[in-house]
């Protein structure tokens, strides 16, 4: 049997060496005063082991990893009629490019890159009551945890100086792709991306995924078989921005990245894990959270490929 427990700890060992070589999100200002050397790592195998290292219990801002939580939700309620919204095409650009929007007329390239998430919380907004306590009461279904809750200084804090995603949000909705007020749709985004959760709760919430669709604590399906391994598929491909094609290339594993320093990634029909370091590259990823995923495939021996 695999000794994920050494794994992990050799992991955090051997990640040292990249602490101060990146940089935490400061453009949110309630993020910038995060302790760049927190670290941690937890384990979820659909065999119910636990494994974790680290600062792993400690909740941190999870900020994009909310949108796949977002499009699980849309895509749920609406189906495929959602991709006549929001494109699936990996879009080789910034997390919150405006460019591509705008030869692109409002249809986003994927739903991971802001605009897209965008379009997604719009879609939530539509078909749920009281979204925003709808999206929180669906985090905790999917982890078992009852008591995650948004961080309402950050969701403040990005409120105050989200310019480029207000920018975004009146472009799509020019383009007659935003239904609801655009306050209404900054407000949810900016508090979905302002939930709160540890690596170990993450791991947890992940592990749907894992196993193609149903939550294994509770055996509630939440995707259909083919809804999860598509969701999968766009994690593969548009998880990580502009570095989604380098992250296959090292790390080998669906995920999904956040500025708050926190990656997820599943092996379906295996496991989930997450990790989280502050210390983020030019492309918004965590420089020793991309490092240690990639650790792990390795030296495991496990991956999709
Ligand atoms: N809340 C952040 C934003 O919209 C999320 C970005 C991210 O985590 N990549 O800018």
């Amino acid at each position: 049997m695999t000794d994920y427990q050494h794994i992990l700890e050799s992991i955090r060992r051997d990640v040292q060496p990249l602490f101060g070589k990146g940089k935490v999100a400061s453009y949110i200002p309630a993020l910038k005063n995060t302790d760049p050397k927190k670290f941690g790592i937890a384990l979820e195998t659909l065999a119910g082991q636990e494994y974790s290292i680290g600062d792993a219990n400690e909740r941190f801002s999870i900020q994009s990893i909310s949108k796949v939580f977002t499009l699980t939700m849309a895509f749920a309620m609406v189906g495929e009629e959602l991709w006549k919204r929001v494109g699936l095409e990996p879009s080789g650009s910034a997390f919150n490019s405006l460019v591509q929007l705008e030869y692109e007329k409002g249809k986003p390239r994927n739903p991971f890159i802001n605009a897209g998430a965008l379009v997604v919380t719009d879609v939530l907004i539509q078909h749920l009551p009281d979204p925003k306590a709808d999206i929180l009461n669906f985090v905790r279904k999917i982890s078992g945890i009852s008591d995650i809750e948004y961080d309402l200084d950050i969701a403040r804090s990005e409120r105050e100086t989200g310019f480029t995603n207000t920018a975004l949000v009146n472009f799509l909705k020019s383009h007659g792709n935003i239904v609801s007020p655009i306050e209404q749709v900054l407000d949810v985004y900016f508090h979905q991306c302002a939930i709160m959760m540890s690596c170990r709760e993450l791991a947890k919430a992940f592990l749907y995924l894992a196993n193609h669709g149903v939550i294994p604590a509770t055996g509630e399906r939440i995707l259909t078989d083919s809804q999860a391994k598509r969701l999968n598929a766009v994690m593969m491909t548009c998880g990580f921005y502009d570095e989604a094609g380098e992250f296959a290339f090292r790390v080998g594993m669906p995920g999904k990245s956040g500025v708050g320093g926190g990656i997820v990634s599943v092996i379906p029909a295996l496991l989930a894990i997450a990790v989280w370091s502050p210390e983020l590259n030019e492309r918004g990823n965590s420089v020793a959270g991309v490092m240690a995923l990639e650790l792990f495939t390795t030296r495991t021996g496990r991956s999709i490929f």
